[in-house]
């Protein structure tokens, strides 16, 4: 690979918001089993569809969307890793879900580290305090990062974006935590975000087609 890396160690995640039940079921039979939904609601709707279309289908689902805090007992119901945990309070709040489900749940840090007003995620100063806070939960087992850089025609001009993420995780397992993932890069930019370290990317459009 030109990024010189394994790829085993890069997984991709089929992005399936807005993508119906069908298509989505047509991607697992043809081998894909890692499927992402940006809301809650659409996969309390989706979910059940594909689990009576292919009940032996071993598929996993991630939630890469903005979580509010009314809905994390269904996200704890639903989802094998969460990349969206940006405040001590979502993540206590899923802990305590989490402990009433009897589950040990995945989650990833989300980082900001654009100024744009509409993203999400916890400040880059907060991130290694919140990974500290998350660690000491009982029913959640922090995974990694993730980020979504502002958008750029150029996907070069993410690539400060994913360094800096991968130097934060060095940060934090450099305080004792061991942190595998990297959910980094979508459709436009997944191989500068591969390049850069990522171990999990985000692809919709690129699978599916432009989203209407
Ligand atoms: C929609 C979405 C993606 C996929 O974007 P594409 O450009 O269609 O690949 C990835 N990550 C997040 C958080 C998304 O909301």
């Amino acid at each position: 690979m030109r990024a010189g890396r394994e790829p085993s160690e890069v997984s991709m995640l089929a992005v399936t918001k807005t993508i119906s039940a069908h298509t989505v079921k047509e991607a697992a039979e043809a081998g894909l089993r890692m499927f992402g939904e940006n809301r809650v609601q659409e996969a309390r709707e989706k979910m059940p569809l594909l689990q009576s279309m292919l009940p032996d289908m071993n598929m996993q689902w991630h939630l890469i969307g903005n979580l509010q805090k009314n809905k994390a007992k269904y996200a704890v119901q639903l989802f094998d890793l969460i990349h969206t945990v940006d405040s001590m309070e979502l993540a206590d709040i899923l802990d305590k879900e989490a402990q009433k489900a009897a589950k040990i749940q995945d989650v990833l840090v989300q980082v900001k580290l654009s100024e744009e007003e509409s993203k999400h995620g916890a400040e880059e100063a907060d991130a290694p305090g919140l990974a500290m806070h998350i660690n000491g939960l009982k029913n959640l087992r922090l995974r990694g990062l993730m980020t979504i850089p502002p958008f750029f025609d150029n996907p070069e001009e993410a690539r400060p974006y994913f360094r800096k993420l991968r130097l934060i995780k060095d940060k934090i397992e450099g305080q004792g935590l061991s942190l595998s993932e990297l959910s980094m890069g979508m459709s436009h930019d997944f191989e500068t975000a591969i390049e850069e370290g990522a171990t999990i990317i985000r692809i919709g459009t690129a699978i599916f087609g432009q989203r209407r």
